[in-house]
Parts: C-alpha cells; structure tokens; sequence
C-alpha cells in the first residue's frame, strides 16, 4: 500500500524560534541571535518515519524561501496531512497559509503551537481555524503520531490524544486532557537529522553547525511571565546523561556536527545531573572535540558546576537575571536575588567561562528607577553579550492576568513580541518610555569602547569571528534606530 505523506515545515517569513515555545523570539530583531534548529520538526518527523509515513520536513523561513517553494512542495509532494509550527506573533499569517493550503490541496492540516495549551474559547475566536483539523498544544514527539495513527490507519481515538484540540463532526474545536506530560523521554527516537538543513542553525559567532539537544522538560519555577509552567508542566523531567550522550554521538559521527545547544529550561537545576552528564562527555571520545552552550539561572548554582561545564567544552552560559532590582525580581516571582545574579557573573568572570544576560523590562509593577537598576546591573556584571526583551504577556500566565486587571493590555497579545509590546506600557511608564529605556541600555552596554575593545581582542586569532560580531552590532544599531 502507497505510504501516506505528511509535510513538516515553518512557513516562509521572518524568523522565528518557532521550535521553542516558551519564547518564540523573533530572531531579525533580537541582538546577537541566530535561528535554533526546527528540533519540533525533526522530532515529528522521527515518530512519523518509525510509524510508517512519508516525511518531508521544510524550514521554509530559515532556508529563505518564498511561498512559491511551499506551493510547489504542495504540488509534487502532494502531501495527506501537513504540520506547521506557529507562534504567536505570527499566528494570523500562518492560518492564513493554512487556510489557503487547505482550499487548494484538501490535505488533513494540523497547527502546533504553545498558543493552543489548554487555550480559552474566547482565544480561539480571535483566530480563523475554519480550515484547521487539529491543534497540538503540548509536546509534538506526544502527539503527533497518535494523530496520524487516527486519521490514516483508525487506530484510537482523538479524545485520547492529550494535549490537542480536534474538530468535532460539528466543526467545533474540542479540547482533550491537558496538564498531563509524558516522563519516558528516553524513549523517543532522535529527531530526524538527516532530514533537517542542519548547516542552516549555526553558532553565531563561528558559523558552525550548532545542534538543539533537548536534556529536560518544565520548570518548577514560577516566573510570571513564563510560559514554561504551564507548558511543560512544574515538574522537571530529564533525559538520562547517557541518552543525551548518544545523540551527541549521532550527530558527531553521523551529522559532523561538533557544536551543541543543550536546551533545558534550566540546565544547571539538578547539580548531580549536570556532572553526571559531564563527566560523561569528559570521558567519552567526544572529550576535547565538541563544545556546547546551556542555559542557568541563578539560584540552585555551584561554582564546581559551572568549573565543570567548562572542562567538559562549555563555551558559554546564558543566565536569566531578567532584573537588577529585588523588588522586581520578587514581584515577579523569579525566585532569585540580585545577589545572586552578581555571585552567578563574578563565578564565570573567576572561572574563564562567557556568559550572555538575558533581561526583561517593562513588566506592570516596574518604575524608571527600577530600569535604571537593571541598567546597572548589567554596566557592573560586564556579561559577554545581553539581550533586553520588552515583558511580553502571553495568554496563560499570570502577568497576561495582571496586565488586564490593570487595563494595561492593547486590545489583542496575539501578533506581538518581545520588541513589539502587546502592552501600554507600565502603571508608571508608557511603552514609547520603556522602548527608550531599552535602547538607552543596549546601546550604553555595546558601544563601550571598553567592550568593543575587548571582543577585537578576542578574536585577533579568528577574524571571521571579529565579522560576525560587527554584523550582529551593526544590525543590532539598525533596529533600534529603525
Ligand atoms: S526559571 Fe522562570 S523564566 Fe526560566 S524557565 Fe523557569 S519559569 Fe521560565
């Protein structure tokens, strides 16, 4: 029997995070970014080969391509089921493409995105989901082979199916179990590699291949305007070190790729799993020729953690600091101190290792003097590169609720980002005001002749590093002043 055939992609369009649902950054105008692989994709289309299907997995943003590319896919792939990856920024021209693709091709079409986690009804009216079958909110890898188990082979049920939405015989969208998450990610295969343009996901500096490795899932942290919670749940839960190991392995042999991004919500939460995982790669023949990047916060920390990260090819460590004022930092129940985002920077400034700080303004609570705090937080901690993100109010976090409370929300949160406010601004700041402070502290941060100093320093041995630099702060300077 003729296998059926599911196209996996990301529209054509601005970049996008699209794989990470917790933060959907737009890459154009983010600092010092580059895209991260479509690990959702090559996940979908690992589960989708193992059951039987005929994949085709197509970063259409990424790989720069136009609408006339995707058409053509649609033509002579002639796929039965197409999968894309939303955010919701960019929700309404990616239902438009649905619904287009839909007209013309009749395939069955599925939308996967964090927007769709246990979404309000009300949500969904704002969207036009009359060509949509099915919506996954929660993990792909969880869901998506049960779906095309149901519809190609009438294996199970979709009420079944946690974490989706389907349609009904009435055409009404209904919503399965939500808040529930699958513990055996051992169990899932690897995403697909060999389908994914891995030359395409590069480290920003080098330019070389850099993988996405998923080590854990949740966070039992609660931010208030993180989607992680709810998302993937408060609970951690990890891959074994020797799991993430092998997939390492397959992509050094395999993929040649050499340079890793460990994606965890918070990779250094479990002191014992981080060295597990590390001694791991230090005695493994991967030692000395593979090299990695991770995201930290600041509290549960170890300076030993970070010393091993290090030896085992850490280059670099990205810290949520979000505030240097305490009282933010309280309100929004990060769980940290400043103290803390000090001792976390003085550690890697001891130790040799880079780190990247990310920071958050514009959160409802905030005042100018609690900006101009964070502003000097980050002058004093000196990181090796930082981005400042405008304080984004998704729908299913308790700062979307605070924002309507206090009747600071614009008329709709879909269609922004993290440089482009949903909200009007602060109680005590318009959002033109926090704009400002956020290029003041940018610019104030990059352009030190200190700083620019420093990094031609470091790459007096690698010039075509010193030139990705000047394009990530020559782009950097064009979207602020656009
Ligand atoms: S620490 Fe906070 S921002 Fe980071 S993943 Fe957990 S909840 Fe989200």
């Amino acid at each position: 029997m003729e296998k059926k055939r599911v196209l996996l992609f990301y529209p054509p369009g601005a970049l996008f995070q699209r794989g990470e649902d917790r933060c959907q950054q737009n890459i154009d105008e983010g600092s010092a970014q580059a895209m991260r692989a479509c690990n959702d994709l090559g996940y979908a289309a690992a589960i989708l080969l193992r059951d039987g299907y005929e994949v085709k997995l197509q970063d259409y943003q990424t790989q720069g391509d136009t609408y006339d590319t995707l058409i053509q896919d649609m033509e002579t792939f002639k796929p039965d089921m197409i999968m894309m990856s939303i955010t919701n920024t960019t929700i309404h021209s990616d239902v438009k493409v649905a619904n287009d693709l839909k007209k013309r091709f009749n395939p069955i079409v599925v939308l996967k995105g964090a927007l769709f986690f246990d979404p309000e009804q009300a949500l969904l009216d704002l969207i036009d989901l009359s060509c949509v079958d099915y919506l996954i909110g929660g993990e792909i890898d969880f869901c998506i082979g049960k779906i095309a188990n149901y519809c190609f082979k009438g294996e199970g049920k979709p009420e079944e199916i946690n974490n989706i939405l389907y349609k009904d015989e009435n055409g009404k969208m209904v919503k399965t179990r939500f808040h529930v998450w699958d513990d055996d990610l051992d169990s899932q295969p690897f995403p697909a590699r060999h389908l994914m343009r891995n030359e395409l996901y590069i480290h920003p500096g080098t330019k070389e291949p850099m993988a996405t490795i998923q080590t854990a899932r949740g966070c039992p942290s609660q931010c208030v305007f993180c989607l992680t919670p709810e998302i993937s749940g408060k609970r951690v839960r990890f891959r074994s070190p020797q799991n993430v190991l092998d997939e390492m392995i397959d992509c050094y042999d395999n993929h040649h790729i050499s340079c890793f991004f460990f994606k965890a919500d918070t990779f250094t939460i479990n002191p014992d799993w981080v060295k597990e995982m590390c001694e791991l790669i230090i005695n493994s023949k991967l030692c000395g020729k593979i090299k990695f990047t991770a995201n930290s916060r600041v509290r549960p920390l170890k300076k030993e953690t970070l010393e091993l990260m290090k030896k085992a090819g850490c280059f670099l460590v990205a810290f949520g600091f979000e505030s240097g004022s305490d009282e933010m930092l309280k309100t929004m129940r990060k769980g940290t101190t400043v103290a803390e985002n000090r001792q976390a920077a003085k550690w890697c400034k001891e130790i040799g290792l880079p780190f990247w700080g990310y920071f958050v303004i514009g959160f409802p609570w905030e005042t100018k003097e609690d900006i101009l705090k964070t502003k000097k937080l980050i002058m004093e901690t000196d990181p090796d590169f930082i981005e400042v993100t405008i304080a984004l109010p998704f729908y299913g976090t308790p700062m979307y609720e605070t924002c309507k409370e206090n009747n600071l929300l614009e008329k709709s949160v879909l269609g922004s980002d993290f440089f482009h406010s949903s909200t009007k601004g602060t109680m005590h700041l318009t959002i033109d005001e926090v704009m400002k402070l956020r290029k003041n502290i940018l610019l104030s941060f990059y352009l030190r002749p200190k700083y620019i100093f420093r990094k031609m320093a470091e790459c007096v041995t690698q010039p075509g590093v010193f030139v990705q630099y000047v394009k990530y702060g020559l782009k950097l300077v064009i979207n602020l002043f656009k």
